[in-house]
């Protein structure tokens, strides 16, 4: 029930607007590395000091104007620069659908060949992110289409999808980052139910594991990093084939306890000024967030 209530917010478009103008209130702060460039290369700069790396999403998504979408394009494009400048420990995150992906299929390929051409030429890998349903396969086309040329491509498969296991198989060769699921959808076509999802979630993470090149688990999940730490053990797999994920602002000293550990940690590391739908599938996943906003708005 407050799921769907934060999901549907998070689709709300007059209040994503008035959210821009309004700024970094109600706790985006916390959840959020900054509004510009500058301010997200500082957070990141801080956080590989902890020994831990990053990824970088320039907040945006579900772009229906051209022009929206180059202007993300460039921005992103900045991003690169940004990392090659400061010789930053980052790589980056994109959602296909802010740089056109529900305007044209070829102009959103055209736009994330050009910052993957980019992003190569300084050895960044590019990390496509995975969004609802419907952007599901044409997601996977353009990867692959992108994949004949370049192999600083990477993606998402997400546990709540029946088609999971079958995508998983069938992406095994990239650099797969394994989550739970964050967006609502039907019965027809992901589970429902939270066991289920987590029963599956551990299946992926274990194959990929076991047939894959490198897997990211991004989870907050303390049990599911448990179970991992005890497969990797039983199975000998290296350090290196593998890293935890966790998002910017969330379970910070499990985040440092992880790296302290030896484990390979990498942030996520979202900044921009369009937060509102990001912050909204937060509180969507986990109410208790609202925490968040409460200590952001008595801390001032
Ligand atoms: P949950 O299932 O939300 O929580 C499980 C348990 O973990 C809780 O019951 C609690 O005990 C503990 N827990 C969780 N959060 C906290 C907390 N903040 N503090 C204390 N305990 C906590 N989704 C997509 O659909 N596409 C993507 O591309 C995508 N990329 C992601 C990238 C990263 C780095 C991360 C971390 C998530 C991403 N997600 C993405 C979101 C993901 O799908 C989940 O919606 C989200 O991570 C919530 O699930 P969870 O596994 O973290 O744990």
């Amino acid at each position: 029930m407050t799921k769907d209530l934060f999901i549907n917010l998070s689709k709300n478009k007059v209040l994503n607007s008035g959210a821009q103008r309004w700024g970094m209130q109600l706790g985006a702060k916390s959840v959020v590395a900054g509004t510009n460039i500058e301010e997200m290369i500082e957070s990141v700069k801080e956080i590989n000091a902890q020994g831990i790396s990053c990824t970088i999403d320039n907040l945006g998504e579900f772009v229906y104007e051209k022009e929206e979408a180059r202007q993300a394009k460039e921005q992103i494009l900045a991003v690169v620069e940004a990392i090659n400048s400061n010789q930053v420990d980052a790589h980056l995150s994109i959602k296909p659908t802010q740089i056109g992906l529900d305007i044209d299929y070829d102009f959103c390929l055209d736009n994330l060949t050009e910052i993957v051409a980019a992003a190569d030429r300084y050895g960044i890998f590019v990390n496509v992110d995975m969004e609802n349903h419907s952007h599901l396969q044409p997601s996977f086309d353009i990867i692959d289409e992108i994949s004949k040329t370049y192999t600083n491509i990477g993606t998402v498969i997400q546990a709540y999808f029946f088609r999971a296991e079958e995508d998983i198989q069938k992406y095994n060769d990239y650099r797969l980052r394994i989550v739970k699921g964050a967006y609502k959808e039907s019965e027809e076509v992901a589970f429902q139910d939270k066991k289920d999802i987590d029963q599956n979630y551990i299946r992926l993470i274990e194959y990929h594991l076991l047939h894959g090149k490198f897997t990211s688990i991004a989870t907050h999940d303390h049990h599911v990093i448990n179970h991992v730490k005890q497969f990797v053990k039983e199975n000998n797999i290296p350090n290196n084939k593998f890293e935890f994920q966790m998002l910017y602002g969330f379970r910070k000293e499990l985040q440092q306890g992880l790296a302290r550990e030896g484990y390979n940690f990498c942030t996520y590391i979202p900044f921009g000024t369009d937060w509102y739908g990001y912050f909204m599938r937060r509180l969507a996943e986990r109410p208790q967030n609202i925490n968040l906003v409460a200590k952001q708005v008595f801390n001032k």
